[in-house]
């Protein structure tokens, strides 16, 4: 009885195995297929200066058009890309995509905006990162002063010293760093004294419950005056409603994201939100 059951117990785990497995060779399959077939795509969301109200830039976040099954959201597939290693790939050609629309979109007249993209550990720790950027700011022609690279404190945490000379020479390039879903990690004063960063990104959990959670606001102030202290731009992030907004710019922070203002929008809809914008907010800056 005693072995019977413990046959079963082991047949269900490699049944569920190998369903996992089968599961994750389906979808790396069909994620080749997508990156052949370019059914990748990048939406932006806006970035919006709080005090002017002014775009001032977009994030991409990519997407998976998929013929069968519509839009894939990278919570689903980027894990899968990161295991695989074809993050690699996918990564590069982000940054690639991200450049050509940034001077598509200056040459439509949309101004200085700048774009910024996610880059994970796997992407950050590998060799050739910092030549390919370099290549492609050239290809493109992009202005290295209007691309910015996100991280996670995690990505950055791995062996301390290599991480501040592999930002000291994306530094090196003229491009913007920023630390995303910031207060979510382990990185301490210390640290992010010694790293060549530009922006903090103050993650959506602190900002889901302003104002009126009164340890929130005050922890999102104290970001605030501790970013400008060590001189970044502080920006938030998932702002779904006027209240969080109001907060937000009450306290000084500098660009905020989210919902309320526009969700990730494919680059026609981003470009035509920017013109309304610009005619909007004209007057406030110049
Ligand atoms: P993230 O970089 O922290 O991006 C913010 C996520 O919050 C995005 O989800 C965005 O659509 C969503 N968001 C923005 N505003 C709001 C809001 O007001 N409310 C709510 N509920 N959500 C909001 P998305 O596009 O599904 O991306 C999820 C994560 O996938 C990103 O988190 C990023 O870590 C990763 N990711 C996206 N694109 C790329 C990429 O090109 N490369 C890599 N390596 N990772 C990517
Ligand atoms: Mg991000
Ligand atoms: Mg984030
Ligand atoms: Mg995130």
């Amino acid at each position: 009885k005693a072995k019977s059951e413990g046959r079963n117990i082991s047949a269900y785990y490699t049944d569920g195995l190998t369903q996992s497995a089968r599961e994750r060779l389906m979808l790396e399959s069909r994620l080749r297929t997508a990156i052949l077939e370019q059914q990748l795509v990048l939406f932006y969301q806006p970035q919006v200066q709080l005090a002017t109200g002014q775009v001032v830039g977009a994030e991409a976040l990519i997407r998976w058009q998929d013929p069968d099954e519509g839009l894939i959201g990278p919570d689903r597939f980027i894990p899968i890309a990161e295991s695989t290693g074809l993050i690699h790939e996918i990564g590069l050609w982000v940054i690639q995509q991200s450049c050509r629309q940034g001077v598509l979109w200056q040459q439509l007249g949309l101004g200085d905006l700048r774009i910024t993209v996610n880059v994970s550990a796997h992407q950050f720790q590998r060799e050739g990162l910092t030549q390919h950027i370099a290549d492609t700011l050239l290809s493109t022609g992009f202005n290295a002063s209007l691309l910015e690279l996100e991280m996670t404190e995690s990505a950055l945490l791995t062996q301390h010293a290599d991480a501040v000379s592999l930002l000291q020479q994306l530094k090196q390039l003229g491009i913007r760093l920023a630390i995303d879903d910031f207060g979510t990690g382990y990185s301490s004063l210390a640290y992010l004294k010694a790293l060549p960063l530009d922006v903090l990104k103050v993650d959506k959990s602190f900002i889901d419950n302003l104002p009126q959670h009164q340890q929130d606001a005050e922890i999102c102030k104290a970001i605030v005056r501790l970013a400008h202290t060590l001189g970044f731009e502080v920006i938030a992030e998932g702002v779904e409603h006027q209240r969080q907004h109001d907060f937000l710019n009450h306290i000084g922070c500098d660009v905020f994201q989210g919902y309320w203002f526009a969700k990730p929008l494919p680059a026609d809809e981003f470009a035509s939100l920017v013109l309304l914008n610009r005619q909007q907010t004209n007057g406030v800056n110049d």
